[in-house]
């Protein structure tokens, strides 16, 4: 998952980066509103988190023309601003949620699988894919029903996998699922994961497509 946030308070920035990154989240951070649009433009997000008070061009400025422009990337706002009328402007310009300042990462977290989880395929916030359960809050996977224990990046790249089953992920699109800017990727580092995750969950839970990626298959219908 790759999300971009747009934030100027240092500090703030700094830990919800940390917090998504040791969640496996591949973050990309802009600290104005200008770099924000431009990063919408030049990258796919599976998420925005978007501070209203930005230099340059105003967060409330950034939601209007992201959605006058018709991009659907789901955004959270976060605002210290909390008054009533506030949260529905935030709302009526677009916006998917929010969060209001000084907040807890755990909230944070939770309120963007819920985003994404109502982008998806639907309300279960459980991955299957036939013996396969990921569970995203918790981070646990289970094969048939027993436990299994994948890093923050094996659970990444299968749940990139699994959300799209059918669907062929090149190594970009699972890079861009795993890694922010300014993030070192090793040239194999997505054929270790997978890897990795083949040893613990089976030969067959990521198919090789050659020269072209990998997929989980379609469960049948
Ligand atoms: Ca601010």
């Amino acid at each position: 998952m790759r999300v971009l946030l747009i934030e100027d308070d240092h500090m703030i920035g700094a830990a919800v980066m940390q917090a998504l990154r040791d969640a496996a989240y591949a973050v990309d951070w802009v600290k104005d509103g200008d770099l924000a649009i431009e990063a919408v433009y030049s990258e796919t997000y599976d998420i925005a988190l978007l501070d209203l008070g930005l230099p340059v061009v105003d967060g409330r400025e950034v939601l209007r023309r992201l959605r006058a422009e018709g991009r659907k990337v789901p955004v959270i706002v976060l605002t210290a601003r909390d008054t009533l009328n506030d949260r529905i402007d935030g709302l009526d310009l677009g916006a998917d949620d929010y969060v209001v300042k000084p907040f807890e990462i755990g909230e944070l977290l939770a309120r963007m699988r819920a985003v994404l989880r109502r982008q998806g395929s639907g309300s279960s916030p459980i991955l299957t894919n036939g013996r396969i359960e990921l569970d995203p809050a918790t981070r646990e996977a289970s094969f048939s029903g027993e436990k299994v224990v994948l890093s923050a990046r094996e659970f990444a790249l299968l749940q990139a996998l699994l959300m799209q089953p059918g669907v062929i992920l090149s190594r970009g699109d699972l890079e861009r699922h795993l890694y922010g800017w300014g993030e070192e990727v090793e040239s194999n580092a997505v054929e270790f994961l997978i890897h990795a995750v083949r040893k613990k969950l089976g030969a067959t839970v990521i198919r090789n497509v050659r020269g072209v990626g990998w997929m989980a298959d379609r469960p049948p219908c």
